[in-house]
């Protein structure tokens, strides 16, 4: 899509504000099924936490997509979005066998990240169908808090306690019929990803009655032009080539699941936002939104790089700013990065924000969530609303006047 379009679209529904580019979530899912058209049966399992709107998990599914849900809400969206449960895998981590429980009720399919709970649910549920989650210990991530495969990471069970997981698994006669690890965000380097596969391969071969193989996700998407990003089609060659000469081997034609989130709705995502003041200081020109971490909070969170351009001024001329939010703390989007000429009121767009920005945003500052916007053939439809002052006092109780007087 194009920059007068989301500036028409931040005229029409006001700013702050969400855009989605359907047709760039369909390129990228079909980018990926086939640079695994090689595999028998491939399942791609959209991370949903990226973003949950109901709209998008609609889109997806109709072009062939599954879920992966990490909570039983999450499941439970799923299933209001249209997926029936088999369609829907739940991969929480430390969450409470209850919960475990309920959604297998639903009729979804668990994946289990530790053995006390592995364990529990299989003494109490022996036949049920469980998946488990290894932690394959390799380094990969682009910042320490989304590696999730490290040797200190909280996800997953060690293969070193494989020994151990292989006894609660004869002694409860459970059924394991997946293997699931997910090594972290950002994987650039696909050698390190096909020795973290051969490490589920080993663990695989220690089980006899599987159906599937979950590598996870962690692909990196470029933020900027000539941004490094995982070779899809790379990876697509060499894994697929291992993974089928590993079900020969295995004797059966197991599935290959993948669980991307942000590669799949990351580059379809704008945010707009508008220029409240540019201030000049004595060492920088800060230019002000009308927004701040409460929308968008990976730059805060964990350092991520927004690509940000004016589209009220395409062809300016390019000076240095720091893009700053309204929020009453250091709220950081960019500093000192060239943008073409800002004037207040302004229309600026942030790139990749489909990934883990709407999705962790906020109501700090009791600001307003703001609306979404689902760009599908040439035209903008609302698919949220922003929020009102009912959304903020919509579960708040007031204390009774007699108790409140004390
Ligand atoms: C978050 C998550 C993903 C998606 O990761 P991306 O980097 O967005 O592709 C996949 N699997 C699991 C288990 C996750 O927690």
């Amino acid at each position: 899509m194009q920059s007068k379009d989301l500036l028409q679209l931040a005229d029409q529904f006001g700013s702050p504000l969400y855009v989605y580019d359907a047709e760039k979530i369909k390129s990228q899912y079909e980018r990926l099924t086939k640079a695994f058209s090689k595999v028998e049966k491939l399942r791609i399992n959209y991370a949903m936490k990226a973003l949950s709107n109901v709209a998008i998990l609609q889109l997806l599914r109709d072009l062939g997509s599954c879920l992966d849900a990490v909570s039983i809400q999450e499941v439970q969206l799923g299933l209001h979005a249209g997926y029936s449960p088999d369609q829907i895998f739940f991969t929480p981590n430390g969450v409470s066998l209850e919960e475990i429980e309920e959604v297998h009720a639903l009729g979804v399919q668990i994946n289990i990240d530790n053995l006390s709970i592995l364990e529990q649910f299989g003494t109490k549920h022996p036949t049920v169908p469980v998946c488990i989650r290894i932690n394959p210990h390799v380094m990969a991530g682009g910042n320490e808090n989304i590696s999730v495969g490290h040797i200190d990471s909280k996800f997953g069970i060690s293969v070193h306690q494989l020994p151990h997981l292989v006894r609660i698994v004869e002694n409860t006669k459970m059924n394991i019929v997946g293997i699931h690890m997910h090594t972290g965000s950002d994987i650039l380097d696909i050698e390190v990803f096909l020795y973290a596969a051969e490490i589920l391969f080993d663990a695989a071969r220690n089980f006899k009655n599987l159906e599937f193989l979950d590598f996870g996700s962690g692909f990196k998407v470029p933020y900027k032009k000539d941004d490094i990003e995982t070779d899809i089609e790379e990876l697509g060659k060499k894994l697929s080539k291992r993974f089928n000469a590993f079900c020969e081997e295995y004797g059966k034609e197991l599935t290959l699941i993948f669980e991307p989130g942000k590669f799949l709705v990351s580059e379809a995502g704008f945010f707009l936002a508008k220029v409240n003041v540019v201030k000049q200081t004595t060492s920088t020109v800060f230019a002000g939104i009308d927004s701040g971490f409460n929308h968008l909070i990976r730059p805060m969170f964990y350092g991520s790089s927004h690509f940000i351009e004016n589209i009220s001024n395409p062809k300016g001329k390019e000076r240095f700013y720091s893009v700053v939010g309204y929020i009453c703390e250091t709220d950081t989007f960019a500093s000192n990065r060239r943008i073409q000429e800002i004037a207040e009121g302004d229309i600026l767009c942030f790139r990749n924000a489909g990934a883990y920005c709407y999705s962790m945003s906020s109501n700090y500052n009791s600001r307003y969530k703001p609306a979404e916007v689902l760009w599908i053939n040439g035209e903008g439809h609302l698919i949220r609303a922003h929020e009102t002052f009912e959304d903020l006092l919509k579960n708040q109780i007031p204390l009774p006047a007699s108790v409140a007087k004390q």
